[in-house]
């Protein structure tokens, strides 16, 4: 992992192979995808489009669906159907749990990729006994689970689409827990055992996440995942999440610190963050992480000082002034500086800067070059001409 730290302030994404999921592709040199889920009951038709809608329309690029019956995977079909007809067709994915080989089947035929946990998909009743699995009966389990993953395989294989093997910690298989314990590695071995089913069926459209809802754990499962797939030449990108994160401020940041962790070492291809609060959220934090990464550019950079006793205006409220006029705008940098104390060097190389220079005056910059001095009371209206001059405007 130490050779995917960056040195040259930018980040080196590990080497993956595009997996496609309708015409969105996740891994290869495609930006990382934001995802998230609705949390609409499936079988409400017209909730679910509108939800479905509602998170794409703010760029959600991806959304999943919970299947957790037959009925629930027929209703997918119709969710399709409808989406395709009275929007677009958003890329699905249907999310299957416990036994579900037969709904998992129906599903595939309706969605562009289907979410399997390995330690649920495969019912293992525990040994009585509660003894070490010998070899052979880790084997036959393993032999089973190969039975019953091989017709879903195939008929993702068969249509072009995709499958997530998505581990969870707190779901780990019951002969995985025995063996490996509840660790980052038996995570691991339950992901690398679909993996080899899927590869023995020349099936490669995989992608692979390993959730957990401590932070520490996440990290050390993924890490320890991309370590392993290297070492055997498999190239499958990773979905990145932090399992349970809560609400508000903590759940964002205890969301970041796992995936941008992560990002920052170059392992993670899709993200979705987990909030306890509506689906749609979720979606700017997904677009802030990655802005702040510089792995996507989806709005205007904000570099502003925390301002200090030199400060000569308020400088919170003319950012938000400064922000609420040209946030619609994307591909900007704009720093809002109290002072130049160390020159314009200070504001970050912003494409445009509003800058105190004087009681009741501030000056406009051009990258590092000072274009005029205005009166504060017009400074964003004249912030607003400069950067309509430069034909870099457009109305909102
Ligand atoms: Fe203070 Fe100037 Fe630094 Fe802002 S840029 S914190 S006003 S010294």
């Amino acid at each position: 992992v130490a050779s995917r730290y960056s040195t040259d302030g930018t980040i080196h994404r590990r080497k993956t192979r595009p997996v496609a999921v309708g015409d969105v592709t996740i891994g290869g040199s495609n930006p990382v995808v934001v995802q998230s889920m609705i949390n609409e009951d499936t079988l409400d038709i017209a909730g679910s489009v509108a939800g479905i809608r509602r998170l794409h329309e703010i760029g959600c690029e991806i959304v999943r669906v919970t299947v957790p019956s037959m009925a629930h995977a027929i209703a997918l079909a119709e969710i399709k159907h409808k989406l395709i007809a009275t929007y677009r067709p958003v890329p699905l994915v249907a999310d299957v749990h416990h036994n579900g080989m037969k709904i998992a089947l129906e599903v595939a035929k309706h969605v562009d990729k289907v979410r399997i946990n390995p330690g649920l998909y495969v019912f293992e009743k525990p040994k009585s006994d509660r003894t070490e699995y010998t070899d052979s009966e880790f084997g036959d389990i393993g032999d089973k689970i190969r039975e019953t993953l091989e017709p879903l395989v195939v008929s993702l294989r068969n249509q072009g689409k995709a499958m997530r093997i998505g581990v969870n910690h707190g779901s780990l298989a019951e002969r995985m827990l025995f063996t490996y314990g509840d660790t980052p590695e038996g995570m691991v071995e339950s992901a690398l055992e679909f993996i080899h089913i899927c590869e023995s069926l020349n099936f490669h459209n995989l992608v692979i996440s390993m959730k957990a809802s401590r932070v520490p754990v996440m990290l050390a499962a993924y890490r320890l995942m991309a370590e392993r797939m290297d070492a055997l030449g498999m190239e499958y990108p990773l979905h990145l999440g932090v399992t349970e994160a809560g609400d508000g401020e903590y759940g964002r940041i205890k969301s970041t610190a796992g995936i941008a962790t992560l990002l920052a070492e170059g392992l993670g291809d899709t993200i979705r963050v987990s909030l306890t609060e509506a689906p749609e959220k979720e979606i700017p934090v997904c677009y802030s992480i990655l802005q702040a990464l510089g792995l996507r550019k989806t709005m205007v950079e904000y570099v502003a000082c925390p301002s200090c006793g030199r400060t000569l205006f308020n400088l919170e409220e003319v950012l938000h002034k400064v922000r609420d006029a040209t946030n619609h705008l994307t591909g900007l940098d704009i720093a809002v500086m109290g002072c130049i104390v160390n020159g314009p060097g200070e504001m970050a190389d912003a494409d445009y800067g509003y800058v105190g220079k004087q009681a009741g005056y501030i000056s406009l910059y051009r990258g590092r070059e000072e274009i005029k001095r205005v009166p504060e009371a017009n400074g964003v209206e004249e912030l607003i001409n400069l950067i309509k001059t430069d034909g870099r405007w457009v109305d909102p």
